[in-house]
């Protein structure tokens, strides 16, 4: 009996759960009137999905084209620093790449024997020395980074940090170091007729929107080293 009272309690639930049926039964029929609009919000939202993953390629390559447009500072695009180990004097003050060393002594060599005195000026700068030129020197005349940026590369902007990077002058007009009037001298004509067969390059050469021409400056671009540090600068001239 005492089996039998308990089995009627569990019919007051059981009669509430036809209440709870009913209202599942309310809730399908409302799905289904609205199950057409679910439908198209969902197909909307696949469709907006699918084309997203359609354009991620697209939009990646434009972001990395963004990116090197964003990555040049003053018209001067970054370098890192060469490594140390391998970094070789080739003057007791002036350090350039290894991989450029033998190509480089052999162009002064080939110079001498055509009468041509070539003098290296600079050649790898740390980015260290890179900041106190361009801060000390912006600060002495005065110049405002834009300006200074014309004419000298910001820290971590210079081809000089690869060890790629050589300043030349000519032996026979000192006066003209660093001076556009270079570009009259013997060595400058010299160079720019022989420099390409040693794989020298002249970095800012008169097109150059950004940066003012310097036709003493010379970038080395014969190992694969050299061409991938110089690959974007190659891109966009
Ligand atoms: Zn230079």
């Amino acid at each position: 009996m005492e089996q039998n009272e308990d089995i009627n309690q569990f019919d007051i639930p059981l009669a509430k759960r036809t209440y709870l049926s009913k209202s599942n039964s309310l809730l399908l029929k409302k799905l289904l009137i609205f199950s057409p609009f679910l439908f198209l919000i969902f197909s909307i939202a696949s469709l907006r999905l699918i084309r997203n993953i359609e354009l991620e390629p697209l939009s990646y390559l434009n972001f990395q084209v963004e990116k090197n447009h964003d990555h040049r500072i003053l018209g001067h695009l970054p370098y890192d620093e060469i490594h140390k180990d391998k970094l070789v004097l080739i003057e007791p003050n002036i350090a350039v790449h290894i991989d450029m060393r033998d190509s480089l002594l052999k162009m002064r060599e080939e110079a001498r024997k055509d009468g041509i005195y070539l003098v290296f000026l600079s050649g790898y700068r740390s980015i260290n020395l890179q900041n106190d030129i361009f801060y000390s020197l912006k600060s002495i005349r005065k110049q405002e980074a834009a300006e200074r940026a014309r004419v000298s590369a910001p820290p971590g902007y210079s081809e000089h940090s690869t060890g790629f990077a050589i300043d030349i002058g000519d032996a026979a007009q000192r006066e003209t170091d660093f001076e556009t009037e270079f570009e009259n001298t013997e060595a400058f004509i010299w160079l720019k007729k022989n420099a390409a067969k040693f794989h020298f390059k002249l970095s800012f050469n008169k097109n150059n929107k950004y940066i003012d021409y310097e036709p003493w400056h010379w970038r080395y671009e014969g190992s694969i080293e050299a061409l991938k540090v110089f690959e974007t600068a190659n891109r966009h001239l």
